[in-house]
Order: structure tokens, then C-alpha cells, then sequence
């Protein structure tokens, strides 16, 4: 008989602290004091990864922490120092204009994680902003990652959600709140860049070889460890976007300082599912260009390794020639690093168990066919594991997401008989598969905002309905089915800008 044996939760102060990314100090970050947040509230509390932390949910002082009131004892906060490239433009000076690493802990697993409190306040590289996050972007992350997080997709988790009546200015005036994130680093691309374009270049190895020694252990002290380290940057950020491409998550903002060393979902700000699909869908509208709609985005990935790749120069070679050599060869990786996922991605989300020749090209089709139609990007791939191979019966449900019938019909027809030419054609078995890569529920934007509309009005229910709804994205859940509709009309066109 298994016995479940319960966590052994303990208090903050009984957590062991490991500062190592504290310890690397001036010039990387700066101590702030977190800026105290009136009248906190706790709107959500993430239990689950309170327990995966090894942390006590019934402490009371821990929820003065997760609002910045009240500092994690031996630990002296900071803000992160970075630049980057927003929306293809050198900014030379950006940092944790709002975000504080609070704490360095070990997990019971013997896993080094950082809290960070976003929104808690100004930092020497506010830049004259306020160093607040309003409740509604803060709903958004906290959603958000945790959303992802449920389908697999790598990203910064979300402990804690604390709002405040304290009024933030922005269109309009709003409220504040802070949530913390948990992550086993935040350091970003923009990081290395920011000292490479200062010609501060001797304080690029102590950065990376702190990213190595905490998240990349089986490279450290190898004499090419700063080139494989790249490599597999460079490969887990094109693996991340392939996930992202075939989910229907558009990020919003993909500047270099908002992409992670680790190859993490980061930063959610303008982010959106897609409902419709739109092939050229971008979900920010402050994204006048269109730079990061959603097909842009595997190349946007690939062309911010390139700007990783260039600050990293000094760590390859003094050669400069040998150096740029390195380079070329890690960058080259992207694309079929890239390719390779996604096309494995999308034959999963077909039910297909190996990938052969003209599978790219039956995918390929079904997208255009989603696209022109407009058709609901989730609803599509989840219905599609309906389609029986035994029979030749219409494919009840997806055919009533599409447009152009007579093209799907030619697709299914296609489709059936690439599935009949796999080894194993149990329609059961392959369902089943299928529901495991292609969600019922995800995040849609007008779900989103229904629980921040609710909380705005002092009712928080929406955001556990939702936490609880999207902790199990795959599954059936009878008595929710609503959440897997597409929106109304009315809401389908929500402006998501980068105010937040
Ligand atoms: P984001 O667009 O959220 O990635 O932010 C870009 C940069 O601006 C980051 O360095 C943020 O820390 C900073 N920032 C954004 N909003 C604020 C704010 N309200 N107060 C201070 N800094 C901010
Ligand atoms: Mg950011």
C-alpha cells in the first residue's frame, strides 16, 4: 500500500537561504528596500508551489513578506541591472525597474530557487516610473504562469498575489499589487548585454560562470563550458518558442531583456492565446509594426540568441576571428533546434507517432485552412483527436470550427489516410495521446478579464476558479466546459497594451 506522506512544510525563517546570485554583488545589481505596500491583501496563494517549496502556507509573516512589508530575515533585497533590445532598439540602461529578488532558497529537493516581488516599488533603474504593477497585469502573470506552467511549457511560476488600494497612475487611475515569482534564475539576455556594450567585459565571465555553476552544473569548470553553455541556450530558447508556436501563445514583447538565460517564459505583459487564427495575429496593441505577431516570433527568438551571441564574444576567444567563428556555429543551431521541435510538436498535436516525409506540408495545410477561416486555434486541435480513422463519417466538431469545408473535407481526407498509415491505428489510443498535447482550456484573454473585472469589484473567486481550471489544461472538466469556448463577439478584440 502506498502511504502518502506529507510534505515537511516549515516556516520562511526555518528555509535555508543560499544567496549565490546575491553573493555575485556590484556591478550586477543593487540593494533596494522593497517599497511598503498599504493595506495588502492576499488575492491568491499558490499552495501548490508553496509545497513544492517546502514552505508553511499558514504563516502569517510570510504574506507580510509577499507584499513587501517586511524583509526575508538575512537576506538584503536587490534589483538587477540590464539592458536590451526593445522592439529592435538599442536601450543601453533598462534594470528591475520594479522587481525585487527578495530571497534565494533551497527546496527540500536540494533546488536553489529566487523569489522576486514584482511591483514593489522604485529601484534606481525605475527610469521616473513608479516601480508599481497595476491589479490587472499582476492577475494576468499570476494566471499566466501558472498556466503555463500546468501545460508544460517552461516559465517563472507564481507564488503569491497581494493587492493593495494604494491608486497607480496610468491611462486611468488604477490599484496596485505585487506578485512574487519564483524562478531558478531571472538573469536575462539583456544582462550580458548590457556589459558587453559598456566594454565592461571582464564582468561577463563571473555572470555566466554563476549561470553555469547554478543551472548548467554539468559544464562547470570545463575549458569550452561558455561555448556548450551558449549552445544550449540557444537550444532551449528555440525548444521554448516551438512550444509557444504550438500552444497559440504569442508573448507580446519579446525584447532581449525579457527573454531568460534559461530558456523561461518571462515577463508577462501584452501576452495572448490565440482564439481566432490568425497567422500574423499580434496580441499587443502597442506593437504598431506587428514586430512580435505570432508567426514573427520564431524568428524574433532566433534573432535575440544572435544579440545574446554578440555580448557573449568575449567569453569565446580573444581571437576576435575565432571568436566570431564560435559564434556562427552556435547560432546555426537555432533554426533546425527550432524546426526539429516544432515539427515533432505539431505531429503530436496530430496524433501522428513518427514524423515522415509530407508531414510538414499536411500540418502546413491545416494552418492555412485554421487561418483563412479564422477558426478557433484550441477548439480546432482538441477536436481534431475526434476524427475516426474506421470510418468516413464528417469530423464531427472540428468541421464546425472551419470556413472553407471543401478544403477540409480534401485535409481530412488526407489526414485519415496518413493515420491509417501509421503502425498502430487504435483511434482510443491515439484520442487519448492527442489530449495529452492539445489543451481544452487555456488562458483566453476574455477569461482573464472576467476574473480581473471580479476582482476589481472585491471578488477574488474567478482567479482560484481559474487556477483551479487551468492547473489541468488536458483534462475533461464537465462541470467548466464554458471556459473552452471561444469568447463572444463582443470580446473578442480586448486591447492588451503594454501598460501594466
Ligand atoms: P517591461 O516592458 O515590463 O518588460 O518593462 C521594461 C522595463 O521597464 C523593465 O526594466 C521594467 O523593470 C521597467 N518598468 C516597467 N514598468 C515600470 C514601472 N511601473 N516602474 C518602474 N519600472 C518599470
Ligand atoms: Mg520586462
Amino acid at each position: 500500500m502506498d502511504i502518502a506522506v506529507a510534505p515537511d512544510l516549515k516556516p520562511h525563517d526555518e528555509i535555508p537561504l543560499d544567496p549565490r546570485y546575491a553573493d555575485l554583488r556590484d556591478p550586477y545589481h543593487t540593494p533596494v528596500l522593497p517599497t511598503p505596500l498599504p493595506q495588502p491583501r492576499l488575492l491568491h496563494f499558490n499552495a501548490a508551489l508553496a509545497a513544492e517549496l517546502g514552505l508553511d502556507t499558514g504563516d502569517q509573516e510570510l504574506i507580510e513578506i509577499l507584499s513587501g512589508n517586511r524583509p526575508w530575515p538575512a537576506y538584503a533585497p536587490i534589483a538587477s541591472v540590464y539592458a536590451g533590445h526593445q522592439f529592435g532598439s538599442w536601450v543601453s540602461q533598462l534594470g528591475d525597474g520594479r522587481a525585487l529578488t527578495i530571497a534565494e532558497i533551497r527546496k527540500p529537493d536540494g533546488a536553489r530557487v529566487e523569489l522576486q516581488l514584482k511591483g514593489a516599488g522604485q529601484t534606481p533603474y525605475s527610469r521616473g516610473a513608479d516601480g508599481r504593477a497595476v491589479l490587472r497585469s499582476s492577475i494576468r502573470e499570476y494566471l499566466c504562469s501558472e498556466a503555463m506552467h500546468a501545460l508544460g511549457i517552461p516559465t517563472t511560476r507564481c507564488l503569491s498575489l497581494v493587492a493593495s488600494p494604494e491608486p497607480v497612475q496610468r491611462e486611468t487611475v488604477e490599484t496596485a499589487a505585487v506578485v512574487c515569482r519564483v524562478a531558478p534564475s531571472f538573469v536575462r539576455f539583456g544582462q550580458f548585454e548590457f556589459f558587453y556594450h559598456r566594454n565592461q567585459h571582464a564582468q561577463l565571465a563571473p555572470l555566466a560562470d554563476h549561470v553555469i555553476a547554478e543551472n548548467f552544473p554539468h559544464l562547470a569548470g570545463e575549458p569550452d563550458r561558455y561555448a556548450r553553455w551558449l549552445e544550449e541556450v540557444i537550444e532551449r530558447t528555440a525548444r521554448l518558442i516551438a512550444q509557444w508556436q504550438t500552444v497559440g501563445f504569442c508573448h507580446g514583447v519579446m525584447n532581449t531583456d525579457n527573454f531568460s538565460i534559461l530558456g523561461l517564459t518571462l515577463d508577462y505583459g501584452p501576452f495572448g492565446f490565440l482564439d481566432a487564427f490568425r497567422q500574423h495575429h499580434v496580441c499587443n496593441h502597442s506593437d504598431y509594426e506587428g514586430r512580435y505577431g505570432y508567426d514573427s516570433q520564431p524568428l524574433i527568438g532566433q534573432w535575440n540568441t544572435s544579440r545574446l551571441l554578440q555580448a557573449a564574444l568575449p567569453l569565446l576567444s580573444d581571437n576576435q576571428q575565432i571568436a566570431a567563428d564560435i559564434v556562427t556555429s552556435i547560432y546555426e543551431r537555432y533554426a533546425p533546434a527550432y524546426s526539429r521541435a516544432a515539427i515533432r510538436r505539431w505531429a503530436d498535436k496530430l496524433g501522428l507517432r513518427e514524423v515522415r516525409d509530407g508531414d510538414t506540408g499536411l500540418i502546413s495545410r491545416l494552418l492555412t485552412i485554421l487561418h483563412h477561416g479564422k477558426s478557433d486555434f484550441t477548439r480546432s486541435f482538441r477536436h481534431l483527436s475526434r476524427v475516426r480513422t474506421d470510418t468516413d463519417t464528417p469530423a464531427n466538431g472540428v468541421r464546425e470550427e472551419i470556413c472553407d469545408v471543401a478544403a477540409f473535407d480534401a485535409w481530412i481526407a488526407d489526414y485519415r489516410a496518413r493515420l491509417r498509415a501509421e503502425q498502430n491505428t487504435d483511434d482510443a489510443a491515439r484520442a487519448a495521446r492527442m489530449n495529452r498535447v492539445n489543451p481544452k482550456y487555456v488562458l483566453r484573454n476574455h477569461l482573464a478579464q472576467a476574473a480581473i473585472e471580479r476582482a476589481m469589484d472585491g471578488d477574488d473567486t474567478e482567479i482560484d476558479t481559474l487556477m483551479q481550471l487551468l492547473s489541468r489544461p488536458y483534462d475533461e472538466q464537465p462541470d467548466r466546459e464554458r471556459y473552452a469556448d471561444a469568447p463572444p463577439d463582443e470580446l473578442r478584440h480586448l486591447e492588451i497594451s503594454c501598460s501594466s
